[in-house]
């Protein structure tokens, strides 16, 4: 069978291995789409930190049913399947306390272990969710949209309250329309006014702010001079992690969805008068996929919007550079297996 392998950084590679066997407890699953991800581009590039070469990218995937070597109603050959890609260990205290999407010996497919560029990939029965009410497609945007749904619930929005949300890339993109399903009021803040655009248009943002013309005036005039109740980090750029703050109202939350490689520095005394709450969102649970899995069943999120490109699987090997620059229209682009 095929795959593509990322032997070292900028250096993809199309390669033929055995069909891997049917084990223990294990699945297997033909993979028909593969979403990118800045994850896979980060490690392409060489700046995805505890990352080893070579490694088979890909952990948003849509996938079927191959073989199972054991009988289950719904694990039959054909069936459509979302993947859960977080290897957890089942044992640690946070997988004890519920919280798998920060076990501390977590293997992320594609990341800590190979994912899912390959025909055919053999996972642990109990990461999959049986799917066929779903379409491929939306199948394989789950994880993405995941992401922000364990954000927003960790936020505990309520559906009266105002949100930022800082980068309208795929995860931000996300977080808008999830919020929007809640109810919550959602201001979109980027710097790129085409995003903004999008995220107004398309994904049902109220208010979109640029982050390069006065966003705290703008801001303080749409929310009556309140600010926000919660402000969601969907850039990983640090001058924003930082800032943010100063559009969060006092007594309200401050979460952080994008990773910086290194210190983020905060003025103690604003944090403190606000009674910030600060919170980290790290992947997800089998919760959020099917909160997930119910908005896009009840055809609650902007799909085709989303989705801004299907391309055959070969293009990995000569398009990846493009589908990382920062001034690419794309938000979600799917490669088909
Ligand atoms: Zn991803
Ligand atoms: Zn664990």
């Amino acid at each position: 069978m095929k795959y593509i392998s990322c032997e070292s950084p900028r250096h993809l590679a199309l390669k033929t291995t055995e069909r891997p066997k049917v084990e223990d407890g294990n699945v297997l699953l033909l993979v028909k789409y593969v979403g990118i991800c800045g994850t896979d581009l980060h490690a392409y590039q060489g700046n995805q930190p505890f990352f080893s070469y070579p490694r088979i990218l890909g952990h948003e995937l849509a996938t079927e049913i191959l073989d199972t070597g054991f009988t289950h109603a719904d694990l039959t050959p054909g069936s459509r399947m979302v993947l859960i890609p977080y290897i957890n260990c089942q044992k640690c205290v946070s997988c004890r306390a519920g919280k798998t999407n920060c076990c501390q010996n977590l293997k992320v497919l594609g990341v800590h272990t190979d994912g899912g560029m390959q025909e055919i990939i053999s996972v642990p029965e109990r990461l999959l969710i049986p799917a066929n009410d779903l379409s491929l497609e939306e199948i394989a945007i789950v994880e993405p949209l995941s992401i922000g749904a364990h954000a927003l619930r960790r936020s505990q929005v309520k559906n009266n309250e105002t949100i930022i949300v800082m980068g309208c890339g795929p995860i931000g993109i996300g977080i808008i329309q999830l919020a929007k399903y809640i109810g919550a009021k959602v201001i979109a803040m980027d710097t790129n006014d085409y995003r903004l655009s999008l995220a107004k248009d398309k994904f049902g943002a109220d208010v979109v702010v640029n982050a390069l013309q006065s966003p705290l005036d703008h801001i303080l005039e749409v929310t009556e001079g309140q600010l926000s109740h919660a402000i969601f980090d969907a850039t990983g750029n640090k001058k924003a992690m930082e800032g943010g703050i100063d559009f969060m109202m006092h007594g309200g939350r401050y979460i952080l969805v994008g990773l910086t490689n290194g210190p983020l520095t905060f003025h103690h005394p604003a944090i403190h008068a606000k009674e910030t709450t600060l919170l980290c969102s790290r992947n997800a649970t089998k919760e959020d996929f099917e909160f997930v899995m119910r908005v896009l069943r009840e055809k609650k999120f902007n799909t085709e919007s989303y989705i801004t490109k299907k391309v055959p699987s070969q293009s990995i090997l000569t398009d990846f550079d493009s589908w990382s620059s920062p001034d690419s229209k794309d938000i979600k682009v799917l490669t088909r297996w």
